[in-house]
């Protein structure tokens, strides 16, 4: 019975995220959907819980110590274990990351969220998913983490701007994946990154663009990791094609 999978999935009152909760949901599970500000979150559990999805907010900003500590401490006493994580918030920090003139608070910021956020709400979570038969950790990347395409004169990552922030903070997400992938493997918990690609949310919009894929298309690549079989991979990083080059 899969509303026996309870499944946490940070950021989800909007975008890649949002689509991750209804697909886990559509897949059976108990989803907590994620979200720092409970008046979105509340917002967004009421369209997924009108089609019928089993979906309950939680409030959780990922940056706020006390935030992780709680949401943990409730996810415990509401339902003892978790069995999936899909640490999706995150942020680009738009401009002022050139470099040459970059805004130092705002590389901060972006770590704060898209590295440590994940560390935060990863180790505070992780009592839970020790619990758990199954422990499935979906890191939501970025295919501008990936080195080998950045320095692909071929590959059109290589002709866009320069970003100091956020391109190196999914690449340090990526390797701290390892990290989590080679600790947790013992328990057989698997770790993966996810690439979604260019989908056209908030993120995208905020920044002027206007990206091909759906926040949906994108969150299938989450929801394939989240829902690994005992032999799937760990320590990966993959797009809809499969491996992703580090
Ligand atoms: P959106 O901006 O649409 O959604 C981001 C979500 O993260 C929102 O729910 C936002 O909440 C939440 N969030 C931001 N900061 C925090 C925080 N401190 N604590 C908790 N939640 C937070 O972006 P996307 O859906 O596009 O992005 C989701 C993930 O996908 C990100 O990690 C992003 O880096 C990654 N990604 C996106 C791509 C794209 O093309 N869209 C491409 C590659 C990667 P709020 O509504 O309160 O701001």
């Amino acid at each position: 019975n899969n509303t026996d999978t309870i499944a946490l999935v940070t950021g989800a009152n909007k975008g890649i995220g949002l689509e991750v909760a209804r697909q886990l949901g559509e897949l059976g599970m108990t989803v907590l959907l994620g979200a720092r500000d409970p008046g979105r979150g509340d917002e967004a559990v009421a369209k997924l819980r009108a089609e019928g999805l089993e979906v309950h907010q939680l409030t959780i900003d990922v940056t706020g110590e006390e935030s992780v500590r709680a949401a943990a401490e409730q996810v415990g006493e509401r339902f003892g274990r978790l069995d999936v994580l899909v640490n999706n918030a995150g942020i680009s920090g738009g401009t002022r990351q050139t470099p040459g003139s970059v805004d130092l608070g705002v590389v901060r910021e972006v770590f704060e969220t898209n590295v440590f956020g994940v560390i935060r709400v990863t180790d505070a979570m992780l009592p839970l998913l020790r619990r758990s038969p199954a422990g499935r950790i979906v890191n939501v990347s970025s295919g501008t983490a990936s080195m080998t395409h950045m320095t692909d004169p071929g590959h059109y990552f290589s002709r866009r701007p320069s970003v100091a922030g956020y391109p190196p903070s999914k690449a340090a997400l990526n390797l701290l994946t390892i990290q989590y992938a080679k600790e947790l493997r013992p328990l057989g918990i698997l770790v993966n990154a996810i690439a979604p690609g260019a989908c056209d949310t908030d993120f995208a919009r905020d920044l002027g663009m206007s990206l091909p894929r759906t926040a949906a298309q994108g969150a299938a690549v989450a929801v394939r990791l989240a829902t690994l079989g005992a032999e799937g991979p760990s320590g990966g990083f993959f797009d809809e094609d499969g491996p992703v080059p580090w």
